[in-house]
């Protein structure tokens, strides 16, 4: 095997949406950075493409203002079901959904602006005590950070493969062509399974269903939504479907040594949270910082935080989809005081930092005791 000339200080292996934001992050801190990725760009992948406020100020500290065509803003987030209907909007500006690939394209030549280089069909084939292995080549690199997803092989190599918790369901997504009815990112809650419903183009959106049914098909999941189903009669299917693992995931560590995890490979929020894309540009802009002063041990610390009220707001999501009568409750609840579900909805996006328990979770709770379901 043969030995590379030291080529750069930070090597992100994969080049996602966290590798290119962390490769971007890196980079306007100073750093020689390259990004390793198997794939060819612009790289697709399921996901309900709908961008959290905090995710698009994560991108703009990031020096990258996303274009706005091609994508279309969205004032907040309505929930649908058991005969009910709630919305809220974000306290702080819209989110944003876009095509994945779009996204990809944004990030890829913001950062190849910045002189990140970029090395696409790369696939990294191990860790060595002094950088990767890549093309049957040693890297010599000061740090290596794992982008690399859901299955991230670089967690494995570093021995960071040991969770607190470890929760899997699956997802499919599809694009059709149709103006969006709404301008609210919507969930549908059914039996078993969500839709969710992202506005990304004026002529566009984006529907996607999460279950813990690896088989359950979008036109299958339909059937239980007819409102859903009857607006997209007749609209052109624009991309065929593609699914992917949606994971609630937390690690034990996140660093061991040089080598430290950003994106999937560092855990996860289910799907329904919308929070995954933003988390990933929050640890880009975490992580870098701490890269600037030499000490990923800090980094660990600024993880935790980042993912730790997504966390708990997912939760209680998910408990609603496992608990029929729970949902009924919540949803009861929430649309007899749209202010409460404003208030979760923005402790969601961490508008209220660290007082969520006490302003979100504790009154619903105790709404949903006091009234029950109609
Ligand atoms: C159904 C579904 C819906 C979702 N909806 C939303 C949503 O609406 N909003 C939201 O914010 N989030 C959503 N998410 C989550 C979001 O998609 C992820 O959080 C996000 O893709 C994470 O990006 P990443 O860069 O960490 O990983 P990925 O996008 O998986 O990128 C990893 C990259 O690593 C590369 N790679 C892997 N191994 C190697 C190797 N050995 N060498 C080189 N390259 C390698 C791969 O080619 C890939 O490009 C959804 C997820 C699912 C499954």
């Amino acid at each position: 095997m043969g030995e590379a000339a030291v080529s750069a200080d930070v090597l992100v292996v994969g080049g996602g949406p966290a590798g290119l934001a962390t490769a971007i992050a890196a980079r306007r801190k100073g750093f020689r950075v390259m990004v390793a990725d198997g794939a060819q760009p612009p790289i697709d992948k399921a996901c309900g493409e709908g961008l959290m406020p905090e995710g698009v100020r994560a991108l703009e500290a990031l020096g990258l203002h996303l274009p706005s065509a091609g994508s279309f803003p969205f004032r907040g987030i309505c929930f649908s079901g058991s005969g009910v209907r709630v919305e809220a909007d974000f306290p702080d500006g819209p989110g944003l959904g876009m095509r994945r690939t779009a996204l990809h394209r944004a990030l890829l030549d913001h950062a190849a602006r910045l002189g990140v280089i970029l090395m696409w069909g790369a696939h990294v084939q191990g860790l060595d005590a002094n950088g990767v292995v890549l093309d049957q080549q040693i890297f010599q690199v000061r740090w290596v950070i794992g982008a690399d997803g859901h299955h991230s092989l670089v967690r494995r190599w570093a021995g960071l493969d040991r969770y607190r918790f470890d929760q899997e369901r699956f997802g499919f997504r599809r694009h059709f062509r149709i103006a969006p009815w709404s301008d609210y990112a919507e969930i549908y809650w059914g039996p078993g399974c969500q839709i969710y419903v992202t506005p990304i183009a004026p002529e566009e959106v984006c529907i996607a269903v999460i279950s813990k049914n690896g088989r359950l098909r979008l036109e299958e999941a339909l059937l239980h939504f007819p409102e859903v189903r009857s607006r997209l009669r007749g609209a052109e299917a624009t991309s065929g479907e593609r699914g992917g693992v949606s994971a609630s995931r937390e690690l034990k560590r996140v660093f061991r040594g040089r080598v430290a995890l950003a994106g999937d490979a560092s855990g996860a929020v289910d799907a329904i949270s919308g929070a995954g894309l933003s988390l990933s540009f929050q640890q880009a802009n975490a992580l870098a910082t701490c890269l600037e002063a030499g000490d990923l041990s800090r980094y660990q610390a600024s993880h935790h935080r980042l993912v730790k009220r997504p966390l708990l707001t997912t939760t209680l999501m998910l408990a609603f989809a496992g608990h029929p009568w729970l949902r009924r409750r919540a949803l009861s609840a929430l649309s007899s005081n749209p202010a409460l579900f404003a208030r979760l909805l923005a402790m969601h996006v961490g508008a209220f930092p660290d007082s969520g328990l006490i302003h979100g979770v504790l009154p619903l709770a105790f709404k949903m005791l006091r009234n029950p379901s109609p």
